[in-house]
């Protein structure tokens, strides 16, 4: 799989290099390609913003950078080709695994008041939002897109770590609680159950648990 990323801040990529996803990049498992959109531009200053036809506050991010830059990084457009923005379709755990099945993703990432609608139109196939909340600028829905996408990818999580038994992993149902050593911790101790050794009571215990904890905070079905 490999992710382009069409961005103005490439340096916020740097967050990939820490951690599971980082190694996992190290070793080839998946690749991000990082295009900066300013290097597209034909404006003699490397221009990528103007004035709002209309008026309005802000800046709009240009077209021609846009549409240059999305042919570099997928000539024969066999990408998917998603425009990060709070006007676009929720992500969640099922768009995120369909998005892990491809060969092929470009992130396309808007600043200021947004780019132009043209591009929406000629370049794009879908708009996902991270969320009903405004952010400065797509990169950071890349960031978690990026990261959410690439869990699902076989070999980016180590053995030790499964995708099956978390939340969200039927859709819909949150995970179990968690506990490590010690047994207790100021005055608070690990369920019984867990240290009964019981493997069948715990799987049990769990499944109860996770329903609880689904029906509480997100509403019974
Ligand atoms: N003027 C836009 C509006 O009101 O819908 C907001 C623009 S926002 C300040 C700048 C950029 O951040 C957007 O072009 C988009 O790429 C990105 N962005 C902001 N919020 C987002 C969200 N919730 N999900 C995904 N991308 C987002």
């Amino acid at each position: 799989m490999k992710i382009s990323v069409l961005t103005l801040f490439p340096e916020i990529y740097r967050a990939l290099d820490e951690s599971i996803i980082g190694k996992a990049l190290q070793k080839g498992i998946f690749e991000v390609e990082l295009f900066n959109i300013r290097d597209y531009s034909k404006d003699k200053h490397k221009k990528c913003d103007d004035y709002p036809f209309g008026g309005g506050a802000g800046m709009v991010m240009t077209p021609q950078p846009l549409h240059d830059c999305i042919q570099a990084a997928d000539p024969n457009h066999n990408a998917l080709r998603v425009y990060l923005s709070p006007k676009g379709e929720k992500l969640n755990q099922n768009r995120v695994t369909e998005l892990a099945k491809l060969d092929h993703i470009v992130l396309v990432n808007g600043s200021y008041e947004g780019i132009d609608e043209r591009i929406l139109k000629l370049d794009i196939d879908k708009e996902l939002s991270i969320g009903d909340y405004v952010l400065t600028s797509g990169d950071f829905a890349s960031l978690v897109v990026i990261n959410a996408v690439s869990r699902y990818i076989p070999g980016v999580l180590g053995s030790e770590s499964s995708t099956e038994e978390e939340s969200f992993a039927d859709g819909k149902t949150l995970e179990y609680p968690h506990y490590t050593r010690p047994q207790e911790f100021m005055g608070v101790s690990v369920p019984e159950v867990l240290i009964s050794g019981n493997h069948k009571k715990i799987f049990e215990w769990r499944k109860e648990q996770s329903k609880k904890i689904t029906e509480e905070r997100r509403g019974k079905e």
